[in-house]
């Protein structure tokens, strides 16, 4: 019998910290270990999917589809150029989805009710990228989820905005999803040289010391790179610091599995 899959959301409604770049790379680097994964792309901006090379065409149905529209969702999944790993990409339209579930009932509970079943049952791990909103997409993503991951850049604003997900992860928590855990907060874009850095990484282990990934992603030019070749960093330069930290933050992920 198939096990189901466990759902991962990559959120932080803070911008630019890196939820797509760790959707990616998490993703493929899980796949590269032989484990069968789906990214779901869940912000409008579709940089998911474009960051995997996905260009969707005129008339190509997309996670708007499957959420709305009544798509069987397996038909709107792609194979990507990345063994084992799958997507369901998405672009601008999707910005209607979100104006769209407020007339629905069971509004939050849409992403859920697509995931499950066949599509849980057919991967090991499903990666939700989030749009950088506390918005119903995301709810709809915590609603649906086991765990939440939280990328972090170490800046001067990171604990405010650490502190609005943290409530809004608990009241979806209450009201929809009561077995929701934080998988971990990741620390990205790290500037080792930076003294701001260094403060804001101890004023957060202070705080999150066990839910916080000892694997810290450094700042890393070829990260940045390599989504305007729709490439995941492992086929991008797979030598990279970039590469590496991915690869480290997997295993050290698949290590907490076991936990
Ligand atoms: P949004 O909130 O808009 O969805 P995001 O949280 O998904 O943004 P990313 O798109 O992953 O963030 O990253 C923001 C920018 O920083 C991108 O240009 C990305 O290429 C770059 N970036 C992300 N991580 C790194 C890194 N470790 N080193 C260098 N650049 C990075
Ligand atoms: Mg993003």
């Amino acid at each position: 019998m198939s096990k189901k899959g466990k759902i991962i959301a990559v959120a932080n409604q803070k911008g630019g910290v890196g939820k797509t770049t760790t959707s990616i790379n998490l993703a493929a680097a899980l796949a590269l270990m032989q484990k069968k994964v789906l990214l779901i792309d869940s912000d409008p901006q579709g940089n998911a999917s474009s960051g995997l090379g996905i260009v969707l065409q005129k008339g190509d149905q997309h996670l708007y589809h499957a959420l709305t529209g009544g798509v069987p969702p397996l038909r709107v999944i792609r194979q990507t150029s990345v063994k084992n790993l799958s997507i369901m990409p998405t672009n601008i339209d999707l910005v209607a989805a979100e104006i769209e579930l407020i007339s629905i009932s069971d509004r939050e509970k849409q992403l859920s009710s697509i995931l499950d079943g066949s599509i849980c049952n057919n991967f090991d791990f499903l990666l939700i990228d989030c749009p950088p909103s506390l918005g119903l997409l995301t709810v709809n993503a915590l609603t649906a989820a086991d765990s939440v991951l939280i990328p972090m850049q170490c800046e001067y604003f990171a604990m405010e905005g650490l502190a609005q997900l943290v409530s809004t992860i608990r009241s979806v928590k209450k009201s929809f999803n009561t077995d929701l855990y934080m998988e971990c907060l990741l620390l990205t874009m790290f500037d080792k040289r930076n003294r701001l850095t260094h403060q804001v990484a101890d004023e957060i282990s202070r705080h999150f010391s066990k839910q916080l990934f000892k694997t810290v992603i450094p700042r890393n030019v070829r990260l940045s790179e390599c989504p305007s070749h729709g490439k995941a960093i492992f086929d991008y330069d797979n030598l990279s610091t970039g590469a590496r930290s991915y690869n480290e933050l997997a295993s050290e992920f698949l290590t907490n599995q076991r936990i």
